[in-house]
Order: structure tokens, then C-alpha cells, then sequence
């Protein structure tokens, strides 16, 4: 069940009214404001109409909405990163980050507070274990928590806690930053692929063959490719990093070749493909950015069941 499914069941059910007279009225609101709002955010007004807070209710990670501002979950940690220092206008601080996973998703939570952050350090909470998260805000697809929120440990066991990304089949149009989506599009646009180079041990950027951690390196050469991808609701403009540029259906000559590359890359367009990442806000020129990093086939089976199906 993807995110908005699973919102429009929560209102029904909280309104006590079906999950259909929820989607009429999300269809209805959305004709109103001329089709301007999302889905998602057509459903939260219909249940803020409904008296539906769903701001005061623990909700699955799946459920949680882009703009929640105390947002409730429960889950497993299945992911911890360590403690990183960082300074900032003359203050320093130190931020946490964590995936918390519960059977409908997982997600990543970036800890604030100093307290929270020295219950991480002193291993009051480790990998594997369950805890409670509230009063948190949902920021770019990750759940921010500030001294205002909370943190404490749970009893409630996730044994089919989701681990693996997951990518939602959205239409281009809705894109919002934060989502993780898929998406079946073709390619309509190519650039030229920019190139840069990586330490071979810790695979970060080198400038100058100098690796902040390593000193000097030989460095690796890496590609990105920036392509405009279409689904026919809507265009996104696209960037994908080394190995998956390949699945594109080019070698390692023609992605660092840039003769080899323009020989080749008309052929790309047309090309429809399935294509998995995150919708990020590229913040140099303020416009929101598809980061790839899952490109599969179109497999027509699987195209005509779904086409029959709903004959
Ligand atoms: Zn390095």
C-alpha cells in the first residue's frame, strides 16, 4: 500500500466514514484548489475538516507526512551512524543519525539535542533495539528531533521491521523533496557526463590527489550524468552516479569518452526505464532534483498484467 492509501484508510478510520468517501473528498478538495495540492495534502485537510489531528496519534513510518510537525513513531533501530562533530557560524555541535524501521518502512532520524545524542554515546541505545520517538518533525524525508522532542526505549519487538530502501510509484508531477521514488519514464534530454575523482579507500572526493582522511591518493575516476526523465504527467531533471549510469546501456569507454559519449547518446533518448532515488532540493540553483540510484527495465510482462488487470 503506498503512503497516500495508507493516509486516506487512517482518516476513515479515525472519522469513522469509509476509505471511498475519503477519496471523494480528497478528489473533491483537489478540484476546488484547481488541482494546486497534492494528494497527501488534499487528504490532511479533509481529516483536519473531519476533526482528524493525525499530529496527535502514533502513526507507521509510512505514514508520516512531509509537513508533520510532531510527528509520533515507534521502531527498531536497524541502522546507527556514528556521532559526527560539526561547526557551524562560530558553534559547535554534534548531530546523530539513525534508521528507524517498523513493519511499514523505515527512515532515517537525525538527533539535535545533546542529551539525546549522550544516551547514543553511552550505548543506552544500540543497533537492534526499539524505541519511542515524538514531538519530532518531518524535514526533507527524515524525522529532525530537537530538545523538544522525545526519545525512549520501547518494549515493542519489529520482527518484520523493513530494512531495504523503499521507493514509491508516484507520478513525476507530485514529486516532493524527501520522497523516496520510482518511477516508469522515458528519457527526453542528455547532458554531457562531468567527471570527478574519488580516494580509492574511503571513495570520498580528492582534490589534488588529497584525501582529508588519507593524504595522498591515486585517485579513481567517477562520472555523473545529469538527464531529463519523463513519465507524461510530468519532467524531472535527473542525476545518476557511476556503475548505474551504465544500466543506461553504455560501457566505461562511452561514459569517459565524451567523442564515444556524443556518438551515442541520441540513442539514449526515447529510452523508458524504471528509475528508483530520492527527490532532493539541489540548493545552488534552488530546483528539485531526481538523485537516481536504482535504474531497472521495463519488463513488458509485467506491463500487460497490470494492463489486463484492470480490464
Ligand atoms: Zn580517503
Amino acid at each position: 500500500m503506498d503512503s497516500y492509501s495508507r493516509l486516506v484508510e487512517r482518516i476513515a478510520q479515525s472519522a469513522g466514514v469509509s476509505s471511498d468517501d475519503i477519496e471523494r473528498k480528497v478528489e473533491a478538495k483537489r478540484a476546488k484548489l484547481s488541482g494546486l495540492v497534492s494528494k497527501e495534502g488534499a487528504a490532511q485537510i479533509v481529516g483536519a475538516e473531519l476533526g482528524v489531528n493525525l499530529e496527535k496519534e502514533r502513526l507507521k513510518i509510512a505514514e508520516l507526512l512531509p509537513s508533520m510537525k510532531r510527528a509520533h513513531v515507534c521502531g527498531k533501530i536497524v541502522r546507527l551512524f556514528p556521532v559526527r562533530s560539526y561547526s557551524k557560524n562560530g558553534r559547535e555541535g554534534k548531530v546523530a543519525n539513525f534508521v528507524l524501521a517498523d513493519d511499514s518502512g523505515n527512515i532515517r532520524v537525525v538527533l539535535w539535542d545533546a542529551h539525546h545524542i549522550s544516551l547514543l554515546e553511552a550505548e543506552e541505545f544500540k543497533q537492534g533495539d526499539s524505541v519511542e520517538i515524538s514531538n519530532a518533525m518531518m524535514r526533507n524525508g527524515e524525522l529532525h528531533l530537537s530538545a523538544f522532542g522525545d526519545l525512549k526505549s520501547s518494549n515493542e519487538k519489529f520482527v518484520n521491521a523493513v530494512t531495504e530502501t523503499v521507493f514509491h510509484e508516484k507520478s513525476l508531477k507530485d514529486a516532493q523533496p524527501g520522497q523516496k521514488l520510482q518511477s516508469r519514464a522515458f528519457i527526453v534530454q542528455v547532458f554531457e557526463p562531468r567527471y570527478f575523482e574519488v580516494c580509492p579507500q574511503c571513495g570520498k572526493k580528492v582534490v589534488e590527489q588529497q584525501c582529508n582522511a588519507h593524504g595522498k591518493v591515486e585517485p579513481q575516476r567517477r562520472a555523473l550524468l545529469n538527464l531529463v526523465i519523463d513519465d507524461g504527467t510530468g519532467s524531472l531533471r535527473s542525476v545518476i552516479f557511476g556503475e548505474q549510469i551504465l544500466k543506461l546501456g553504455l560501457n566505461q569507454e562511452e561514459v569517459f569518452s565524451l567523442e564515444l559519449f556524443n556518438e551515442k547518446k541520441n540513442s539514449l533518448l526515447g529510452d523508458e526505464k524504471i528509475f528508483s532515488g530520492n527527490i532532493r532540493t539541489n540548493s545552488l540553483y534552488n530546483t528539485t532534483e531526481f538523485t537516481i540510484e536504482l535504474i531497472q527495465e521495463v519488463e513488458p510482462e509485467k506491463i500487460l498484467n497490470e494492463m489486463n488487470s484492470r480490464l
